[in-house]
């Protein structure tokens, strides 16, 4: 990968932020024909790691990245409070893809960077002016301040987005927090990840242990409000130790801790005059299970050629750019539905309700309703056939609880 230690004077984009999602829009824009330059603020890409590594299908079509495949993953054991085991899935078909995600950021990003985008490391901006014509952003690269002119500054720069706060664009709905250790000799089932249940353990959400080649990634995502004083830490060390779970952890040896926030719920205006947010720097998470790479991915391919047309109209303006947020619409509702899903069937569902709700799932016609028709990208199908041939689930009026498992 080519990585520049100088700047042109102009571009048409610049990206701030090299991890998947400013890879894949670098890569987009550069086959919309536009100079790029990609901004990125460590030394590597990739780094530090703090994600559970998975890809759902809809993202790894649209990145040749299949040689990143730790494990595909074509199951799930779904696991109750109190122990109700339900199996989903079979090995004739992948619901998604455990990778490196090391490997995975880097060849996104390289895909940008082959087709012609400009990358510059130890690098970050300190200041963005908005004039008429052009952005001008300020960017200490290696401790030296450099200025760099644009028609469009995009902030893929995460969680903590540095572009969002400096233009001043809102903040997610919701923040999670996410927490991970990496083990080898987890008793685990080849193919199949774990999911976990129940207040002690993540309290409104859930957590996992998912197979990544020779090691399994075991963590928990919750809400600082939900965590009632514990830090995810303790949590994961209460799964560890479960009476119900701890056969399957007796043998693991740690090999690594990470963490991080998960920002959910897209910013109502992540588009301004000459700036867009992408990732998760605009909230877009997804709130059943925190994936963020396939729903930055759906905004880039909503977004840039519309933004690719208003470079080459030179038509960026604070109203016009305002207007385009309507291209997010049917996202921002999938994810909010998926949202108001989770809420009733998880987040404020107690122990007790969900074990309720296992008991159901655990009967061989209703598991059999969801390995039919349970799809990672589109769980609507399978909650409509779930409220429609179970009686129980009507009760449970629209919980539909099968987005949690494949959203
Ligand atoms: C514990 C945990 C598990 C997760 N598991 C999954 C999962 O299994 N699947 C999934 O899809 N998602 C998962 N996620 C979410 C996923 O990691 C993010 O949604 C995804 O990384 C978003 O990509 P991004 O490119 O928007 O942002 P990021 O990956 O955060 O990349 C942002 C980049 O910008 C750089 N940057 C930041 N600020 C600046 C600055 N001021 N100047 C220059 N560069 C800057 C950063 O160094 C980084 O390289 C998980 C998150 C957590 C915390």
């Amino acid at each position: 990968m080519s990585v520049q230690s100088r700047l042109d004077e102009y571009y048409d984009v610049v990206i701030i932020g090299a991890g998947p999602v400013g890879g894949y829009l670098g890569w987009s824009m550069r086959k919309l024909g536009h100079s790029v330059l990609i901004i990125e603020e460590h030394s590597e890409i990739g780094r530090p790691f703090q994600c559970a590594g998975l890809v759902n299908p809809g993202a790894m079509e649209r990145v040749p990245m299949e040689d990143t495949v730790l494990t595909p993953i074509w199951g799930a054991r779904i696991n109750s409070p109190n122990g109700t085991t339900v199996d989903i899935g079979s090995p004739e078909r992948v619901r998604t893809w455990s990778v490196c995600r090391k490997k995975f950021d880097e060849g996104v990003v390289r895909l940008a960077v082959e087709s012609g985008a400009n990358i510059i490391l130890n690098s970050k901006p300190t200041n963005i002016v908005i004039e008429d014509n052009f952005a001008e952003l300020s960017v200490d690269v290696n401790g030296t301040i450099m200025q760099v002119r644009c028609a469009l500054v995009c902030g893929c720069d995460g969680a903590h987005s540095w572009v969002r706060r400096e233009m001043k664009m809102g903040r997610p709905k919701e923040m999670m927090i996410g927490y991970q250790v990496e083990v080898t000799g987890y008793n685990g089932s080849e193919g199949q990840l774990d999911m976990f249940t129940g207040n002690d353990i993540a309290p409104g959400f859930f957590a996992w242990a998912i197979p990544s080649g020779e090691t399994t990634r075991i963590g928990m995502w919750s809400r600082a409000d939900l965590l009632s004083g514990k830090s995810c830490e303790m949590l994961v060390d209460n799964l560890m130790n479960s009476s119900i779970w701890k056969s399957r952890f007796e043998h693991c040896n740690i090999i690594g801790r990470f963490g991080g926030p998960v920002p959910s719920g897209l910013l109502k205006y992540p588009l301004g005059e000459r700036v867009a947010l992408f990732g998760d720097a605009s909230g877009a998470c997804k709130p059943t299970t925190g994936g963020g790479i396939g729903t930055g991915f759906d905004q880039v391919d909503l977004l840039a050629p519309k933004l690719s047309a208003y470079m080459n109209n030179d038509t960026l303006g604070k109203e016009k750019m305002k207007a385009l947020v309507k291209n997010l619409e049917p996202l921002r509702k999938k994810l909010n539905r998926a949202r108001a899903l989770r809420d009733a069937f998880l987040t404020e569902a107690s122990d007790e309700e969900l074990e309720r709700v296992f008991m159901v799932w655990s009967r061989p016609e209703v598991t059999k309703i969801i390995n039919e028709s349970g799809e990672i990208d589109n769980p609507i199908p399978l909650g409509i056939r779930l409220l429609k041939e179970v009686p129980e689930f009507r009760s449970l009026a629209t919980k539909a609880a099968s987005a949690i498992i494949w959203s």
